[in-house]
């Protein structure tokens, strides 16, 4: 089944885009700060991370750096979860080595197509 890691601090923003997955047949793992989630990323090596950009303490691009620098997890692909009015976030985003951004607030309508588009090809949701 393809897994989705979601670094995000906001409790809330976490269950929506967890919802959003899990309804489409994707499983998720979860992590709340940039630490835990390079931590996950490592250990259990998902399909795919998306990778909230403002984070308590260690912040998603640096988190998202450190993973393109580990040979383990070098090839995961990062999506930047970018605040829609910051426009210079998605430009470091891509910078730092994210595969590409996905603004927020989500647009739970857009959410799924817009995550497809970084899966490697095989991947695709399983029928729960
Ligand atoms: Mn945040």
């Amino acid at each position: 089944m393809t897994t989705i890691l979601i670094v995000e601090d906001n409790r809330r923003s976490m269950l929506l885009i967890r919802d959003l997955l899990e309804i489409h047949g994707f499983r998720t793992l979860e992590a709340f700060d940039g630490e835990e989630g390079i931590a996950r990323a490592k250990a259990e090596r998902p399909d795919l991370i998306l990778m909230d950009i403002q984070l308590p303490g260690m912040d998603g691009l640096t988190a998202a750096r450190l993973l393109r620098q580990d040979p383990v997890t070098a090839g995961i692909p990062v999506v930047a979860l970018t605040a829609h009015a910051m426009k210079g976030d998605r430009e470091r985003a891509l910078k730092a080595g994210c595969n590409g951004y996905i603004a927020k607030p989500i647009d739970t309508r857009r959410f799924l197509a817009q995550v497809q588009v970084f899966l490697p090809g095989a991947a695709k949701p399983g029928r729960a």
